[in-house]
């Protein structure tokens, strides 16, 4: 890695686009957050760059208004009038908290908090950005869990969007929450039912995933989870491919069996795969208590 202070600025310069991925803005009462152009909207996307500032202020609302102005006694009051925002509007899921300020979310740690360090490891060249394969193929990994895992992460599983539009299907709604349009980073994300698996999933280990888009997932997980020899590192790796395939398989059994397992239960099912598969490894350290004590 050159040492060389002007390379160095020169990476987090050009890194600034990436970085804006990585943080997010949880909203409070919107008065301090731009509606247009902050980072506040699921997958850390915002308005500008998917409409045109034409379509925006079509709204009634200028370029510089604030989340505040479509928030109304502490509920959204969204302008509705504008056919192509719709979609937008939709994918907005959480609520405001008018109590409380708006604040920025790092989402590079645990933490929350952003750091230097933590970006520098993201960004550094020595660990590979798009190092999928530390997440799919290592000792212990159950193949059809990397499978899926490995589609998942290439947009190639056949979620309803997909089958819809080889006309497979006539309802492109999600099948795990029934509320929204379902694709790939939905599914496994920003769904409701997928985000109480992700929770519990993570409070139950003790573990940390991210609930972000499939390329930073990917990125952040081979950047935080790459060691070999590390147990927690391997549990969370197991924690993700076993997670991505049992929401995929409740998927396809709600579709094609008519069967429906809870978030809950589901969080469950991961959790007991990946203790069985643990017990049946060798480590020269001991399994987290977390794992064991249930
Ligand atoms: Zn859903």
């Amino acid at each position: 890695m050159p040492s060389n202070p002007s390379w160095t600025w020169r990476k987090l310069l050009q890194s600034r686009d990436w970085c804006r991925g990585w943080f997010t803005v949880n909203i409070g009462n919107g008065s301090s957050t731009f509606l247009w152009y902050d980072y506040w909207l699921p997958e850390g996307k915002r308005f500008i760059d998917m409409h045109t500032l034409r379509t925006l202020t079509a709204t009634g609302l200028p370029w510089n208004a604030r989340v505040s102005s479509i928030i109304n006694e502490g509920h959204w009051n969204f302008p509705m009038h504008i056919t192509g925002l719709h979609a937008s509007w939709q994918s907005i899921v959480f609520h405001p908290k008018p109590q409380l300020e708006d604040h920025c979310v790092w989402k590079g740690n645990s933490t929350g908090n952003f750091s230097i360090r933590s970006a520098w490891d993201l960004l550094r060249d020595k660990r590979p950005l798009n190092n999928i394969h530390l997440l799919l193929w290592f000792k212990g990994h159950i193949p059809r869990q990397s499978f899926i895992l490995w589609l998942a992460g290439l947009g190639r599983l056949r979620t309803m969007d997909r089958l819809h539009s080889a006309e497979i299907i006539r309802n492109r709604t999600c099948i795990l929450c029934g509320l929204h349009t379902e694709t790939h980073a939905h599914l496994f994300f920003e769904c409701p039912t997928s985000k109480t698996v992700w929770r519990t999933v993570n409070a139950r280990a003790n573990i940390y995933w991210p609930c972000c888009t499939w390329p930073n997932i990917l990125q952040w997980g081979s950047a935080n989870y790459y060691r070999k020899d590390d147990i927690t590192h391997l549990i969370a790796r197991f924690l993700l491919s076993a997670t991505v395939y049992l929401l995929w398989f409740e998927h396809n059994k709600r579709i094609f069996n008519n069967q429906y397992l809870t978030a809950t239960n589901i969080a469950e099912e991961v959790f007991q795969q990946v203790r069985t598969q643990l017990t049946t490894m060798q480590f020269s350290g001991a399994i987290p208590t977390a794992i064991c004590n249930i």
